[in-house]
């Protein structure tokens, strides 16, 4: 069963058409889909007063529907009443119904909105990832990077919307039931944009823009990490038109592990490898380091797991807070093979006191020495 028109206003048979106008502002501003979002029961009730207010406000119709009730508007012969009222038909009425309330604005003559900026139209953002190494990381600097983006063909041209004059909105005015009324949207010929196409550049597609390879060159901070997304702005893809603004590149960095450095936060550690008769008699050992060469001296005797500490020979911190070190983990390459002679000579030592191990309290355990590195 339909419902009585002048009950859902809430109205009597005989309201003025003043009337009927106020109750239904009142049940439009109550049940309004911006004030009840998500409640399909308070669409309904909005779509039910728009259609009542339909009938109601037109003298014609209403006489029908008081004669015949709702059978009035059923059928072939039927007017076709509200039933096929949509949301957007519903809200092109508050020109009309609102008017007054608002100030005015929506149907006022000679109203301008040429105020109204363009839609400026953006294009979309392009997504690149980019491998770093460690040397990359510790110096920063400057990166070039090869991206393909979407651009305007050359040739391709544009001309002001004729529909929009370029503003990129309509407005519209319509004669309804209601009276005049007028009503603004997105220009539907230019899509907002306030041009449309007048030539397209060789190789174009539809929209006169063509895949060009560029190539961009970005800052790169000391310091950075993997996963670090770098913005470059207007290096993304161009919008259509000439009034569109590009988006933005972005860098996603892929931070390559080193063979030789391993990366601890700022930290760096290296396994360095010297021999026994190093290690006996002591050495100079130069390193190839992103820092570049650094030489290191080596006391007669140094023992295997010996770590040296290079102060601020680590990644600079991507936050400005100082640089990390280097550390320098001994290791003591044992023979595996020997010739005859090379086994005389430990075979002949192999009871000296010289040879036996004999930590004693000058040899820091290994816990030890992390201790110290980070206190
Ligand atoms: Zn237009």
């Amino acid at each position: 069963m339909k419902k009585d028109y002048y009950e859902i206003l809430g109205i009597s048979r005989t309201a003025t058409a003043a009337e009927i106008k106020k109750a239904y502002r009142k049940k439009a501003i109550e049940y309004h889909p911006d004030k009840n979002p998500g409640d399909k029961a308070a669409e309904e009730k909005f779509k039910e007063a728009a259609e009542a207010y339909e009938i109601l406000s037109d003298p014609d119709k209403r006489a029908r529907y008081d004669q015949f009730g709702h059978d009035a508007f059923q059928g072939a012969g039927g007017f076709g009443g509200g039933h096929h009222m949509n949301m957007e038909d519903i809200f092109s009425q508050f020109g009309d119904i609102f008017g007054d309330i608002f100030g005015g604005g929506f149907s006022s003559q000679g109203r301008s909105y040429s105020r109204q900026s363009t839609v400026r139209s953006r294009g979309s953002d392009l997504r690149v990832k980019l491998k770093i190494t460690l040397e990359d990381i510790i110096k920063g600097g400057e990166k070039k990077i090869k991206i393909k983006r979407r651009v305007k063909a050359p040739g391709t041209s544009y001309t002001t919307c004729h529909q929009c004059g370029g503003s990129g909105r309509i407005s519209r005015i319509t004669n309804t039931i209601f009276g005049r009324m007028q009503t603004t949207g997105t220009c539907n010929v230019c899509g907002g944009t306030g041009q449309i196409l007048q030539s397209r550049g060789n190789g174009s597609d539809a929209q006169g823009m063509i895949t060009k390879e560029d190539v961009v060159s970005i800052n790169l901070p000391k310091g950075v990490r993997n996963g670090v997304q770098l913005r470059v702005g207007g290096k993304g893809n161009e919008a259509p038109g000439t009034n569109g603004i590009p988006g933005d590149l972005i860098v996603q960095l892929i931070e390559q592990s080193d063979d030789k450095f391993k990366r601890e936060g700022n930290n760096l550690h290296y396994d360095l490898y010297i021999s026994m008769p190093e290690a006996v008699l002591g050495t100079d050992k130069i390193i190839e380091t992103p820092h570049g060469k650094i030489k290191l001296h080596l006391e007669p005797g140094t023992q295997s797991g010996k770590i040296l500490r290079l102060k601020n020979k680590g990644v600079p911190d991507l936050d400005g807070y100082g640089t990390g070190d280097m550390l320098i983990n001994v290791n003591i390459w044992v023979p595996k093979k020997l010739d005859k002679e090379q086994k005389e000579f430990f075979k002949k030592h192999f009871n000296h006191p010289n040879f036996q191990p004999n930590p004693g309290k000058s040899e820091k355990s290994f816990f030890e020495k992390i201790h110290d590195m980070f206190s």
